[in-house]
């Protein structure tokens, strides 16, 4: 069966929204495998996004990452990688489609990072290096 990383981000957790996200996620049928959470280091956040080192978001997302405790989720299923970045909706909280976790509960806070509750690994390598990283 397959496996993904879903992360309840900072903005997520101190809006209490975990139980919501969790809901949505057991309600589509997927698996909780294991759970915790994380006060990250900078090295995680630093290994976690390093492909988007050097772009103008990179220093306020992970400043945005130290802001707060994460919930780090391993969650199994068929397809889980697609299917939740599906049920998160697209990276813009404004234009996510509702019915998705960002379309119905992100918005855009006007700031140099999307603030935008949840991250889900796209595709099996990332899942693996992301779950390795977070689950150690
Ligand atoms: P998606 O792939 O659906 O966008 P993601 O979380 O995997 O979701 P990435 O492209 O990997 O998105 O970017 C990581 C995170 O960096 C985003 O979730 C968002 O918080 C932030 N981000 C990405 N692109 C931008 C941008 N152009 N401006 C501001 N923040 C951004």
């Amino acid at each position: 069966v397959e496996e993904t990383l879903v992360l309840v981000k900072p903005d997520g957790v101190a809006r209490n929204l975990t139980g919501a996200i969790l809901a949505r996620i057991e309600a589509k049928g997927y698996s909780l495998v294991d759970i915790r959470l994380v006060q990250p280091d900078r090295s995680v956040l630093a290994a976690h996004y390093a492909e988007h080192e050097g772009k103008p978001f990179y220093e306020p997302l992970v400043e945005f990452m130290l802001s707060g405790p994460i919930v780090a989720i391993r969650v199994a299923g068929d397809r889980v990688i697609e299917g939740f970045r599906s049920l998160a909706g697209t990276t813009d909280p404004t234009t996510a489609a509702p019915g998705t976790i960002r379309g119905d509960f992100g918005r855009d806070w006007g700031l140099k990072v999307q603030q935008n509750l949840v991250h889900g690994s796209d595709s099996p390598e990332s899942a693996a290096r992301e779950l390795a990283l977070w689950f150690k």
